[in-house]
């Protein structure tokens, strides 16, 4: 199968992204290559594409990094660990590995872009 092909099998898995979202993925954070983004099970790909889609337009993004030393501003009222997060504040990045923290579905962001996947699936 030909590269492209390949890109557009990943984008049949998150409907929302383009060709070039998906070299930007690949690019962006010098972490998983197209092959590894193919191997995952497909309901973790379509997680992790999702994910690192709306961290690519982040301010805390910093290479493969959300970034402990910058502030962003909350989206949603939620909790983030012990702390509820109110939206509109500014917190502080978590300072995870992002290609990590986005391919695991039990994470969630600090400015609330984006859940928790096994929480939501459990309400
Ligand atoms: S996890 Fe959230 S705060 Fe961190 S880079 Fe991604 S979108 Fe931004």
């Amino acid at each position: 199968m030909s590269m492209l092909n390949r890109v557009n099998e990943l984008i049949k898995t998150v409907k929302t992204l383009k060709v070039k979202d998906i070299f930007d993925i690949i690019n962006a954070y010098g972490a998983f290559t197209l092959d590894e983004i193919f191997g995952m099970e497909e309901e973790k790909r379509k997680i992790y594409l999702s994910r690192a889609n709306i961290c690519l337009n982040c301010d805390l993004k910093t290479e493969n990094r959300c970034s402990i030393e910058k502030k962003g501003i909350c989206v949603v009222d939620f909790k983030y660990k012990q702390e509820y997060r109110k939206k509109g504040r500014k917190y502080n990045g978590c300072g995870c590995s992002l290609n990590v923290k986005q391919s695991e579905p039990s994470q969630k962001c600090p400015l609330g872009k984006w859940e928790n996947i096994t929480e939501l699936s459990a309400n």
